[in-house]
């Protein structure tokens, strides 16, 4: 989040505001004495990095990882190629024997 510096000409106090964008209109009104009469000093002092935005930058990478990872894995160790298998009990070829004997 762009956090944007104004000067207030009436009071010369410094206004630190937080813009949601770019597009936000400016604030005019100074938060120290109430004069409308502010103007940007710094266009953009800081940029505060939200958890997502921290999470979006790692996802491409992180992805890649998971990728290559699935990529060396054997592949009967991935759950779909079992789920692919997976027949109707009805439809089985082979009944084979009950998973649990009594
Ligand atoms: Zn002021």
């Amino acid at each position: 989040m762009p956090i944007y510096e104004y000067r207030c000409e009436g009071c010369g106090g410094v206004n630190s505001v937080y813009l949601r964008s770019y597009t936000s209109a400016d604030p005019t009104e100074c938060k120290l004495c109430g004069a409308d009469s502010l103007y940007r000093i710094i266009s953009r002092v800081a940029y505060i990095r939200s958890e997502m935005d921290k999470l979006e930058q790692l996802d491409p990478k992180y992805h890649k990882m998971v990728d290559e990872a699935i990529g060396r894995a054997p592949a009967n160790s991935d759950p779909d190629y079992h789920m692919d298998r997976m027949v109707p009990f009805s439809q089985a070829k082979e009944k084979g024997e009950p998973y649990f004997k009594e």
